[in-house]
């Protein structure tokens, strides 16, 4: 039987997650995702993400009651990233009915999938192209081989996309700063990536035309439709419509999907960043969706549906006691939350108020 929210009497529900063990996860126990996990940890495997949600893929079990996955728009995941992630982007709505009508096996659904990552360690990402790429083309000359005869910004990514034979661009940059030696984590980032696709993946000359951004503990960027972004290294929350729709372009063995990506490409769209200088709780305001970070006695609103997860330490939400690694659907009301737990709280619509 279904039942709606409301008719929860305000029970947390707790949930039995699943984890995603691609391979550019962290391995083991190094893996917060796996030490989220109640089971033992496998320390030969990657532990990439972990699920909290009812997205189809992988849809997280109530312990106790059922619910409709569809009173839940949006996806809460936490990210363990050991290897650069694949350079990609997502679809806007009309976007993603389109393609997933056109191509349902590799665009599995018609949703859209804004998504926020919030950084738990230190964060490194690729997120949208350099506002100018004179500087890029001036210390990685090697680089104009793929962009000739183009000036433009976006002209020069088509040529780089579209073009038939970067491989030989690719080896001869690389061989320059391997005898030259490393002097920027772009380089670094570039020839580890070197080993592991082939001089031809696209990805290799197009991360040098990328913003490299690095997040502290605590902050976050938003990803818009149709901004290219790739997580390098660090632990995340993330939250995000509830989609797995994702157009690739490079670092990958998955389906690349170069021509819709230029296609649909933003060149100067941009993230929206949130960075934070205290401790206290706080909430990252997203257009679709709200996360509520919680450390130490907060009270929290929530006026939706909600999913939570307690990424570190023990505490209270409300008479409920919680401890890391505990999952759970939150149902609207108003709860006090205490101890040393980190709780994260993803919702259409809440709000904090901390040190009560
Ligand atoms: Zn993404």
């Amino acid at each position: 039987m279904l039942v709606s929210q409301d008719q929860f009497n305000s029970e947390p529900i707790p949930l039995v997650c699943s984890a995603m063990n691609y391979p550019w996860g962290k391995i083991g126990s190094k893996s917060l995702v796996a030490k989220l996990l109640p089971e033992e940890i496998d320390e030969t495997k990657p532990y990439a993400e972990l699920w909290i949600g009812f997205h189809p893929s992988a849809p997280s079990k109530p312990k106790h009651s059922s619910i409709n996955p569809e009173d839940y728009p949006f996806l809460m995941k936490v990210l363990s990233v050991n290897e650069p992630l694949s350079i990609q982007m997502h679809p806007d709505k009309r976007t993603a009915e389109e393609l997933h009508k056109a191509d349902p096996s590799h665009y599995p659904d018609s949703n859209h999938k804004p998504e926020i990552g919030i950084a738990l360690t230190t964060v490194r990402l690729f997120h949208g192209f350099k506002a100018d790429f004179s500087d890029t083309l001036n210390r990685y000359p090697e680089l104009l081989a793929l962009v000739a005869g183009r000036s433009d910004r976006e002209g020069m990514i088509k040529q780089v996309i579209r073009h038939e034979n970067r491989a030989p661009a690719v080896r001869i940059l690389l061989d320059r700063l391997k005898a030259q030696g490393i002097t920027t984590e772009l380089e670094e980032i570039f020839i580890e990536s070197c080993t592991r696709y082939s001089a031809d993946d696209v990805g290799l000359p197009l991360m040098f035309f990328l913003n490299l951004v690095t997040l502290k503990p605590g902050e976050a960027i938003y990803t818009p439709a149709n901004v290219p972004h790739g997580y390098i290294s660090g632990e995340l929350i993330e939250c995000m419509a509830n989609s797995d729709n994702v157009i690739r372009c490079g670092l990958t063995p998955k389906f690349i999907d170069s021509e819709n990506f230029l296609r649909f490409l933003d060149m100067d769209a941009k993230g929206i960043y949130t960075t934070r200088d205290k401790e206290d709780s706080c909430v990252y305001d997203c257009p679709e969706f709200n996360v509520a970070m919680l450390t130490g006695d907060s009270r929290v609103t929530i006026d939706s549906t909600s999913l939570g997860i307690v990424t570190s330490g023990n505490g209270m939400l409300g008479c409920h006691a919680l401890r890391e690694g505990d999952a759970l659907v939150i149902p609207k009301g108003t709860f006090q939350t205490s101890g040393d737990m980190t709780l994260f709280i993803g919702a259409e619509k809440l709000s904090v108020e901390s040190r009560i």
